[in-house]
């Protein structure tokens, strides 16, 4: 079974998703005996061409058209791949671009589409595991079909490393007439200078902290350890800080190195976000916080306490 899964990417660079979209991949041709197809739309799509020759995968198609996203070009070229790969599963990212192109192209292909899928199964059939009300229940969905599309969620999967023997081919597509629609630009959104998903080591702030004030005190902690700082949503409910800072199934979803989670419970909804972090430590006072469930390493305390101790530590 020939799986075809597409790269995403944004200002220049490959998004984590890419690499992790060639794991969920892998797996599942894994499952059959099948290859796996990496596509690149857009942009430096030689040099990500090179980046996507990643263990594991079998080709690389790289599609040369525009620099940035845009939905008729994503939509007719994974189209065109589509009909030239002939995969029994089309994996995309179930990121920005991907929840834009990836039910265009399913209606268009008529194919069935599981969105932001969290795991999967292959016997004979498409087996995906989804998250349903605010990530409290997990369903599974049999797909019924040969051939069928698929969003996978962000941070689900590891990222592929180590460098592949891929056969990497342009793939010459020009759509059909003008083009519905045009990128004009790109903006940052107020306090878009910091990118959390990017971080190696996030120290984390929840409503532990109690007054805006005190975010002093783990803003000083994530100076300590080189860190960036992120929370939980009470905070940015609050205001205190801007929403890019949220970590969660409604802010965004991270994978560092080293979690730090301060004064955090620990609600299915922000661990929807951060569980795929390699090493999770949680402070709190509460030795029942559900986030010392999935904790590597937890501290039962005040972090008034515990955390001067730290900056002291690491300072
Ligand atoms: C549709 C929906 C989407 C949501 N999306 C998100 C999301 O994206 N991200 C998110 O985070 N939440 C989200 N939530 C909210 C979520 O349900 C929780 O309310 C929230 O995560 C709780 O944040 P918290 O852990 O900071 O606060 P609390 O649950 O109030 O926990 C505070 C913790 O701090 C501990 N504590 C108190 N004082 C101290 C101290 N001195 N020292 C150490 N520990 C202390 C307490 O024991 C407690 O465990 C969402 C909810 C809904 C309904």
């Amino acid at each position: 079974m020939t799986v075809l899964a597409i790269a995403d990417h944004r200002r220049g660079d490959l998004r984590d998703v890419s690499y992790e979209l060639v794991s969920a991949g892998r797996q599942l041709a894994d499952a059959t005996g099948g290859d796996l197809h990496v596509a690149v739309i857009s942009g430096d799509v030689d040099e990500f061409g090179e980046k996507l020759n990643l263990d594991g995968v079998d080709a690389v198609h790289t599609v040369a058209n525009g620099e940035e996203f845009n939905h008729d070009v994503y939509a007719g070229a994974v189209e065109a791949l589509y009909a030239e790969v002939e995969p029994a599963v089309l994996l995309m990212p179930n990121s920005v671009n991907g929840l834009d192109y990836a039910p265009a192209v399913a209606n268009a292909l008529d194919l069935p589409l599981v969105s932001d899928a969290v795991d999967f199964s292959y016997d004979g059939g498409l087996t995906a595991t989804r998250e349903m009300y605010g990530s409290k229940v997990e369903t599974t969905v049999d797909v019924d079909a040969e051939r069928v599309a698929v969003t996978i969620r962000g941070g689900e999967w590891p990222a592929t490393a180590g460098t592949g023997d891929a056969e990497i081919s342009a793939f010459d597509y020009e759509p059909d007439g003008e083009l519905g629609s045009r990128v004009l630009g790109f903006e940052e959104v107020a306090g878009g200078d910091v990118d959390i998903t990017d971080a190696d080591v996030l120290v984390s702030v929840g409503r532990g902290i109690e007054e805006e004030e005190n975010l002093e005190l783990v803003e000083e902690l994530a100076d300590a350890l080189g860190a960036t700082l992120s929370s939980s949503r009470p905070i940015v409910d609050a205001g205190w800080l801007p929403p890019n800072r949220q970590v969660g199934q409604s802010g965004k979803v991270v994978t560092p190195d080293i979690y730090l989670a301060v004064g955090i419970s620990g609600a299915v909804q922000h661990v929807a976000g951060m569980k795929g972090s390699d090493t999770i430590i949680a402070i709190n006072t509460d030795p029942n916080a559900p986030i010392f469930d999935i904790a590597d390493y937890g501290i039962v305390g005040d972090l008034f306490e515990v955390v001067p101790e730290l900056i002291e530590q690491f300072n």
